[in-house]
């Protein structure tokens, strides 16, 4: 089977040593990277180091439990939108529900098939990749312009992977010529879009301006906050 997924890295968190084997097996069979933990402890280490595509997270975990770091993981901005998929013990629908509550993107009941337990995983990638949120999927919010990414839930940029530290204000201003790359904006034009009121002076525009392409100064979208002469500035993807 042939599918964009097929590199994603996949990091099992699951106490019970027969089914990781089980799961590691099928999902490396699928193509995909696995690395395999037995708590949720180990799990967040793991994340604090390499953050992996998608989790699946078994329920009842010695410790901290699954769901209960599922919540951890939904409260931090760095994995509040990663793929988590819980498993679950047959029949326990509060289990379930309980998981889905807590931000978990889909759940598997336990014995599964290991074809249904790629099916899901790839059906949940997708739904990422393609930021086509159906039902209650969240919808990815990242904006690609260039060599810059910015993610308008998590307020979190980067260029080429690497993170930018912005200021709230200096964010949604990048963020307006990040969505609209090559449309010039005019100092009066950013005020009302950034700064809401009319009572900042224009200037205030300049500096922030000034401390984006600090920011970005040394790094690939060096040149992408560009001045247009008697009109504003505009992003210029190269
Ligand atoms: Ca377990």
């Amino acid at each position: 089977m042939t599918d964009t997924n097929t590199a994603a890295r996949i990091l099992v968190v699951e106490d019970e040593s027969a089914i990781r084997t089980l799961i590691t097996f099928a999902c490396a069979g699928a193509g995909f990277e696995v690395e395999s933990v037995d708590s949720a402890i180990k799990a967040q280490a793991m994340i604090d180091s390499s953050m992996p595509d998608l989790v699946l997270l078994d329920y009842m975990l010695p410790e901290l439990s699954g769901v209960d770091w599922l919540i951890q993981l939904r409260e931090k901005p760095q994995t509040r939108h990663l793929p988590v998929i819980m498993l679950t013990a047959r029949g326990s629908e509060s289990d379930r529900v309980k998981g889905l509550n807590a931000g978990a993107d889909d759940y598997i009941v336990k014995p599964f098939m290991p074809r249904e337990l790629i099916a899901r995983i790839q059906a949940v990638l997708r739904r990422y990749q393609y930021q086509s949120g159906a039902g209650a999927a969240p919808v990815s919010t990242k904006i690609v312009c260039g060599p810059l990414t910015m993610d308008e839930a998590s307020y979190e940029a980067n260029v080429d992977g690497v993170p930018l530290s912005l200021s709230a204000k200096e964010f949604k201003l990048l963020l307006v010529f990040a969505k609209n790359p090559e449309r010039v904006y005019s100092r009066e034009m950013l005020l009302s879009l950034v700064w809401d009121n009319a009572y900042v002076d224009e200037r205030t525009v300049d500096v922030h301006m000034l401390r984006l392409r600090k920011q970005l100064q040394g790094t690939k979208a060096e040149s992408l906050l560009q001045t247009v002469r008697g009109l504003g500035y505009r992003a210029h993807v190269e």
